[in-house]
Formats: C-alpha cells, structure tokens, sequence
C-alpha cells in the first residue's frame, strides 16, 4: 500500500502534458474555461495614454507645488476634457483643463489637482491644497509595456483574463485541446437513472457524478455505460475506453472481490500497473495503469461513490489539470478548526467530507451530518474541502486544528 504522498507522486510524474501540437485557435468568445498554450504578447500598452485617474483638474505641478487653502492658487480653465475627448490644446503655465476620470491628458500638464481640492468660479479654478507630483495621473505603459507576455502559457482562462485579453484586443488565440475523458462503470447490480430499480440493484451515480467532474474540470467526458462484470464485456469497452481518451476513469471492479477483474484486464491488455492500493479511506483499491502503444493514463477507481469522488478529487484533478496544460494543478490545502470532532481510520489517511466556512479571516470546517460510510454519497452535497487526518492519528477533538483539501 502506497502513502498518499507517494501515489501523488507517482501519478504526476506519469501525466503526459499535453503539447503545443495539441493546440487549437479559440475566439475570446470562446475562451473561457480554456488553458493557453501560447504565452499572449500584446501590441499596444496599458494604458494607452497618459489619462487621469480622477474628475477634477490636469495641471502643471510647477503651478501648484506650493499653494494650500491659505495661498491658493488661481488658474484660467481654458478647455474641458472628458472620456473619449482627445485634447485640442496646449496647457500653459498659470492654465488648466477640466478633466474626467479615463480622460487623455493634455500636453503640457503633469498632474491631476481632485475636483474635491478646487473651488470653481466661470472659466477660473481655485486650487485648495498642492497635490504630489504627478499625482492621479496613469501613465502610458505604466501597467503593461506592449511586446512582453500579458499572460503566459499553462493559465487557465476565466473572468479576470478574459478582461486582460479582450483589452490587449486578443480575439483569437491559441488554447490546448480539451483532453478526452473516457469514463466507464463496472458492475452486473447498476442501471441507468431512467430504469425502474429491482431488487438488489443500484443506480449507477457514479458516471454522473464523473462525468460532472470531468466537465468542470475542462475535460471532455466521454459517457461509455454500464459494463457488466463479465471479463470479455469488460475486456472490450475497456480496450475501446483506452482507444478513445487521454484518461480513463471507470469505477468498481477494483477490490478484491470475485468480481472483481479490471487490473487482470489492464494487464492482458499489456498495461504496466503503477499503483494497485493507498493508505486512503475512502478509496484503498486505486488502480493506475499505463500503455506502451498510446498515451493514455488509466485510473481504476473504487465503485463507492463517495470513494469514487473522493478519488477523483485527491489523485484524477490534479493529473487532468496537469495533462490540461494548467500550470497550476496541484491540490490545495488550508489550515482550519474543526467544528466537530474528527474520527478517523488510523491505519489509512482518512479524508472527512464536510464545508469549510471563513469566520473572521479564519477557516473552519463543519463535518458533514450523518453517516461517514462511503457507501453514503447523500451527504456529500455541498462539499467543499476534505478534512485530512494523518495516518496514526485516530482523532481530532472539536477547536483543534485540522489540514483541509479545498475542492474545486
Ligand atoms: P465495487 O468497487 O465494484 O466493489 O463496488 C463497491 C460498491 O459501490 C458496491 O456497493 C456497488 O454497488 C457500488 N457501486 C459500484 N459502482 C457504482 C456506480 N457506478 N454507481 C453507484 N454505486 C456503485
Ligand atoms: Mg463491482
């Protein structure tokens, strides 16, 4: 049984990442959810001109360096500028223009005087108080200079980058393909959700629930069905899934069970078995495999639901965000404070499902209600992090400190 640690390990080191040959062109319509595969150069600097920051007045800081409300200042307003305006005049010494936030500003001028500072009478402005040198003024290139990355290959694309590429005017740009996700359950007990249960049946979640996983996580998910636990059937779609995917995912068939067959199929099939089980609960029986003649990375994971997501989220997320490109697919962690007592397997390192809450800058987490079988997947709605109890330590009394999985 391999430690956690060491089958993260192991699992990282096996993703073939994929390449720029796996790229396609999206348009920024299209590219939210999307990793770049190219780092994105842009051609004009933010920001574009020197504009103000601030409604009030663009000034010569010559004029005003010394002035406050006993010595104020008078200048003659000799233009307006507002947004979109582009500025007509020189500003001259003992001069100023009005001036709007976003607004270009006119030669000659340095700084912006706040309106808040100034007192206005016709075409003359009083200034109150001496702003800094260059004050409230955004400087052409001052955030981004034009011709160096804006942002960089391996980032994953959502509102924030959206916002940097629609202004750095990137409408088409190269994103890695979405990796494929071939996802299988195993068992003769499951049906579909649409099928009328008889008894000693199951209703097969957990493609659903893979399938989401697989979605959000920007796979492609590639629904296979219910296979049956009949070693020829199984050796087939399993063959097909391996075809098909960069990764696979099927559940159940993994234990010791005399149904259990995958890991005997994986290796007919001339796959290497990398890991067989972890010191995990839920998910011991973790099976990943790999094959000669193609890339793919082939997760046999717990039929259990709650071990099947709990699988997927500890060891399949950071694998197909690595193989997605992502630079940033490690799992994350935080400290938090349990509000319950946290009980634990010992042996195994146990994963508690429940929700981590932010109280006063703190993370605390609340323990999901019910029971923590694995077989119960009810109250894993809502999860949001998985507390983790090292191996050896069998419990976590209420107010201590605990390390939680953020998921998602
Ligand atoms: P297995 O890993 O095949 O031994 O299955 C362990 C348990 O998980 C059994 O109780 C199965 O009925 C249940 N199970 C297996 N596959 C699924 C599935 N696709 N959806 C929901 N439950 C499942
Ligand atoms: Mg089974």
């Amino acid at each position: 049984m391999l430690l956690v640690k060491e089958a993260e390990d192991i699992i990282l080191n096996l993703v073939q990442v994929l390449t720029e040959h796996d790229s396609e062109t999206v348009t920024l319509e299209n590219a939210q959810g999307r990793t770049i595969a190219k780092p994105i150069v842009g051609k004009l600097d933010f920001p574009h001109w020197d504009n103000s920051a601030m409604d009030g007045y663009a000034v010569r800081y010559e004029d005003v360096k010394t002035c406050d409300e006993k010595n104020p200042v008078h200048l003659d307003v000799i233009t307006e500028i507002a947004a979109g305006d582009r500025p007509e005049v020189d500003i001259k010494p003992g001069q100023a223009a009005r001036i709007f936030t976003g607004a270009m500003l006119p030669q000659g001028t340095d700084t912006i005087v706040i309106q808040e500072n100034t007192q206005r009478e016709a075409d003359k402005v009083t200034i109150l108080a001496a702003p800094e040198p260059q004050e409230f003024v955004r400087h052409k290139g001052a955030f981004y200079q034009a011709g160096t990355p804006i942002l960089e290959a391996g980032i994953k694309i959502g509102a924030a980058e959206i916002a940097v590429l629609a202004t750095a005017q990137c409408t088409k740009l190269s994103v890695y393909r979405r990796p494929r996700v071939a996802i299988l359950s195993t068992g003769d007990e499951l049906v579909t959700p649409e099928q009328t249960l008889q008894p000693g049946q199951i209703v097969d979640s957990n493609q659903y629930a893979l399938a989401s996983f697989v979605a959000s996580n920007g796979g492609i998910p590639i629904k296979l069905g219910i296979v049956p636990d009949q070693p020829e059937a199984l050796k087939s779609a399993i063959a097909q899934a391996i075809e098909s995917a960069d990764i696979v995912l099927s559940t159940g068939g993994v234990s010791v069970g005399d149904y259990d067959y995958v890991d005997r199929i994986l290796a007919e099939l001339g796959g290497t078995l990398h890991i067989r089980s972890v010191a995990v609960k839920p998910g011991k029986p973790l099976t990943v495999a790999t094959f000669d003649d193609n890339n793919c990375l082939y997760f046999g994971i717990p039929g259990n639901p709650v071990s099947a997501l709990v699988s997927c989220w500890r060891f399949v997320q950071p694998a197909l965000k690595k193989l997605s490109g992502q630079n940033n697919y490690q799992p994350k962690f935080v400290d938090a404070i349990t509000r319950h007592d946290l009980k634990a397997a010992g042996k195994r390192e146990t994963y508690l499902w429940g929700q981590l809450h932010l109280v006063n800058g703190k993370y605390e987490f609340a323990l999901a209600g019910g029971s923590h079988s694995s077989g119960n997947l009810i109250n894993l709605a809502q999860t949001n992090g998985l507390a983790i109890a090292p191996i050896d330590q069998r419990f976590i009394g209420k107010g201590n400190e605990v390390k939680v999985m953020l998921i998602n």
